[in-house]
């Protein structure tokens, strides 16, 4: 249906807009124009929303539904593409601390210059999200294997030299854990597995002592056994040795060269 079409269809005094504008004004966004036509007042009404519901409130960074959204594209683009792209899971160390010593309104005030710092961090084509808590995530795509663990300990260490003041007039510094892992090359996986191996990575270097980048050594072909049923389930029902054998064999080369087999 055309907007015109639309247009003439509703009529916004019939609409109950309250709710929805009282969701934008409480979150400080400047409301469209209702003096303007009624589709452009609309659309801008639906954009704005939008952007709201894919937005951390605090920190500005996308959100984790955002975030899904954007991971599973990726998987789709490294399954059909065998490009290259990296998860990064970070975590703010010891951050109950900082809550425990200045106070909540402090911490916020941490989790913003964390985020900031990590926006700008990044090329614009990576997502960067707060995931949960004082947790975030990276995507990004086009991230070739020699350059995943530069990169995240460009983070690591961008963070870890920040200074923070806060209201007190103190000023904090923090540092964050890092763990990541590749999307498993012309493999269509999901987004709990990649998630999954990032977080077993940042989990490593948590314990290995914080303030630390774990990434997934194998890039390519370590999938898991889920990972390889989603390639290889149907063809693996008569030879489950054999795809064994390719997933945990170096010499197939690129993982290009497994497909060609299958194919
Ligand atoms: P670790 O190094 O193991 O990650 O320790 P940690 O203290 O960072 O982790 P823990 O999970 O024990 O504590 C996380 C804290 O983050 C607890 C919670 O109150 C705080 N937190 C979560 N969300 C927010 C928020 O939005 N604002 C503030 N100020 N604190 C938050
Ligand atoms: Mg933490
Ligand atoms: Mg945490």
């Amino acid at each position: 249906m055309s907007s015109l079409s639309a247009s003439s269809l509703v009529n916004l005094r019939q609409l109950r807009l309250d709710d929805a504008r009282a969701l934008l004004e409480h979150s400080g966004q400047i409301l469209p124009d209702d003096q303007a036509d009624g589709t452009a007042y609309l659309q801008a009404l639906i954009d704005k929303l939008s952007e709201l519901s894919l937005k951390d409130p605090l920190t500005g960074l996308s959100n984790r539904r955002y975030f899904q959204s954007v991971l599973l594209r990726e998987i789709e683009i490294v399954a059909r593409s065998g490009e290259t792209a990296l998860l990064l899971m970070l975590d703010i160390d010891h951050f109950k601390s900082v809550n425990d010593q200045h106070g909540h309104p402090a911490g916020d005030t941490v989790l913003q210059a964390v985020a900031k710092t990590l926006a700008g961090c990044v090329r614009p084509m990576d997502t960067v999200t707060r995931y949960g808590g004082e947790e975030f995530a990276i995507i990004l795509p086009s991230c070739q294997g020699q350059y995943g663990q530069q990169v995240a300990e460009r983070i690591r260490e961008a963070v870890s030299t920040l200074r923070i003041p806060l209201q007190s007039g103190v000023t904090l510094r923090v540092t964050i854990s890092v763990g990541g892992a590749y999307a498993p090359r012309w493999v269509r996986s999901t987004s709990d597995l990649w998630i999954d191996r990032a977080d077993i990575e940042l989990y490593r270097a948590k314990s290995e002592g914080r303030n630390r980048v774990c990434i997934e050594s194998q890039p390519v072909l370590a999938v898991s056994a889920e990972e390889k049923n989603l390639l290889f389930g149907p063809l693996s029902l008569g030879d489950p040795a054999w795809i064994e054998s390719i997933a945990n064999d170096g010499s197939t080369g690129s993982s290009g060269s497994v497909m060609n087999r299958l194919n």
